[in-house]
């Protein structure tokens, strides 16, 4: 059922190609790898050559290399300098490396990168420490927009400010006026709006709460102009979308960031319609240089629409865009205390935090997708929304008992002890952000109080029960460098170095096991261990190379791109 074939368009099907790779890649991936029918050892020649430089391969039979050659989108040969010697031809390109570090392509398993296209044009809050200023960098956006046009944008915690408190829709409207303005919080989980937007959303008094979502009111009930996750789509319903220009425009600007950053691949969590066929058209026409694992965006109703629908299998391991899964969320963030926690928030004693979907309807929604072959990525931060999620996949896993299920936990950020081994017991990838915890270390034990903090971020104790554990950055809630997730997997430090020794250090990971969930547990994560994830003899080309030997130490921090390489093309390369 996870084999089905998908061919989107008339254009894919030119892929003769595709189908000759396909058995070559077959045939690599058995024992010994057996080098690709088409493109027989030391016949023909070497697209590219990389020679000189200190390769982790991620291959557990040859771990480094020094040398390796690319031809077409394949790697062809791995080794030393000697061993690609027989692929030079007059049409290589050959770069010498000079030391330099190259790893497989790194890609972040969970990420918006449409939505960090829209982050690029809208004003950051980020790392504002007053509403105060946050207004104030609100006011000096709004004035470069055309009047009337929404200002949008992001970033705003209210942890950073001194009173720690939501803002007011006051100090907002005295810095836009009578202009329509939704800001996001810093984790997407809640909005700060004028005045204006709230009176075009329709939201006063009288209005009730939605399912799943608050609407922040001062002591006579009046809204205060946050909203906290399901009442963000009150007013984000009334925000007119983009037009298709407006949206290519966005996801290349994103698409570019990605591949500077060192990523040849995002999977990409949660998308409308009109933005698959946006990245539909620009895979087609060859415009997208990273590749783009996408997950439509669900709720139980689209789950079951989904059995009409046919999940993309990407079987040569080349396709630049793929929708083959669907995101659904179970609960909130932390942040906004919207987690679902087992207990009360340790710093909120009444509230344990909000379902976005009921536990039922992760269990029906779950099954739906299992059913039509698509692979579901539910969102679960609090102990219970992981609990319930876990529940739902237990489910779907027993009325599928041999299917390739790959069924993903997204975040999995408070886990209790009780759960942690469900993991890798029933199969499920746990796919985690280094950067929130070093994000959310100043605050998170506040929210979940000492005890339940020991199953916060527990990377190493879910690597170690056998779980895959898969490695993404969930930018633009965090930055789009996988250098920053790497060393916070390592450190559990901030970029200061604080607090010394690590935040709950026991649960760091090795270099190793952090560099395994940005590439072979990446490429599991999304049905393509067997193409990618692992610089060998006929996987795919897709290459991070660094400016130094990558170590896993503070030395990331410092660490330059100097290429990114997707299917044998350069598609990033350090101007110097
Ligand atoms: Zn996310």
């Amino acid at each position: 059922m996870a084999d089905r074939t998908f061919l989107s368009s008339a254009g894919r099907l030119a892929a003769g190609l595709t189908i000759t790779m396909t058995l070559g890649a077959a045939g690599a991936c058995g024992a010994g790898g057996a080098p690709l029918g088409e493109v027989e050892k030391g016949r023909g020649q070497a697209d590219l050559v990389l020679t000189g430089g200190a390769i982790l391969t991620m291959d557990p039979e040859h771990p480094t290399a020094s040398a390796l050659a690319v031809r077409g989108p394949r790697i062809v040969a791995v080794g030393n300098p000697a061993d690609v010697q027989a692929w030079l031809g007059p049409k290589t390109r050959v770069i010498e490396l000079r030391g330099r570090g190259v790893t497989p392509g790194l890609t972040d398993t969970h990420a918006h990168l449409s939505g960090l296209g829209g982050a690029l044009e809208s004003v950051s809050l980020r790392g504002a420490t007053s509403a105060e200023e946050a207004a104030a960098r609100a006011r000096e956006a709004a004035a470069k927009l055309p009047a009337g046009e929404w200002l949008q944008g992001r970033g705003w915690d209210q942890n950073l400010w001194p009173d720690k408190k939501f803002p007011a829709r006051e100090t907002l409207d005295r810095a836009v006026g009578d202009r329509p303005a939704a800001l996001e919080r810093i984790d997407g989980h809640a909005l700060w709006v004028s005045s204006k937007a709230l009176a075009l959303a329709g939201i006063d008094r009288s209005t009730d709460d939605p399912k799943g979502g608050k609407i922040v009111r001062d002591a006579g009930g009046h809204p205060t102009g946050v909203l906290i996750d399901a009442a963000t789509q009150l007013v984000e319903s009334v925000i007119p979308a983009p037009s298709a220009d407006v949206r290519v425009r966005r996801i290349l600007a994103a698409a570019g960031a990605a591949v500077a950053a060192g990523l040849t691949c995002v999977h990409e969590m949660g998308i409308d319609d009109a933005t698959v066929d946006v990245y539909r058209n620009l895979a087609d026409e060859d415009r997208l240089p990273v590749r783009v694992y996408a997950f439509a965006s669900g709720t139980p109703a689209v789950a079951e629409t989904l059995r009409k629908r046919v999940a993309e299998v990407d079987r040569d391991g080349t396709q630049k865009f793929v929708l083959r899964g669907v995101k659904l969320y179970a609960d909130g963030a932390l942040g906004s205390r919207g987690a679902r926690l087992l207990a009360p928030y340790s710093d909120d004693p009444k509230n344990q935090g909000l379902w976005v979907t009921t536990p039922e309807d992760l269990r029906r929604a779950a099954e739906a997708a299992v059913e039509a072959g698509w692979q579901p990525a539910i969102h679960a931060i609090g102990d219970a929304g992981v609990r319930a999620v876990l529940d739902a996949f237990e489910a779907a896993r027993a009325a599928h008992p041999k299917a390739d299920l790959r069924m993903r936990v997204e975040h999995a950020q408070v886990v209790a002890p009780e759960d942690l081994a469900r993991f890798a017991r029933l199969g499920v990838i746990a796919s985690m952000q280094p950067t929130h915890a070093t994000s959310d270390m100043p605050w998170a034990e506040a929210r979940v109080g000492p005890e339940r903090v020991r199953g916060a971020y527990a990377w190493q104790t879910l690597v170690k029960s056998g779980a895959h554990v898969a490695f993404g950055s969930d930018f633009p809630v965090e930055e789009v460098s996988p250098l920053l997730g790497l060393y916070a997997a390592v450190t559990r430090q901030d970029a200061h170095g604080q607090p010394a020794g690590g935040w709950y250090p026991d649960e760091r990971v090795s270099f190793e096991q952090a560099l395994r969930g940005f590439t072979v547990e990446a490429a599991y994560a999304a049905f393509a261990e067997r193409q990618r994830g692992m610089v060998k003899e006929g996987m795919v080309a897709d290459l991070t190379v660094f400016d130094h030997p990558l170590r896993g130490d503070a030395s990331l921090l410092e660490t330059a791109i100097d290429y990114t390489i997707v299917g044998g093309a350069v598609v990033f390369e350090r101007k110097r």
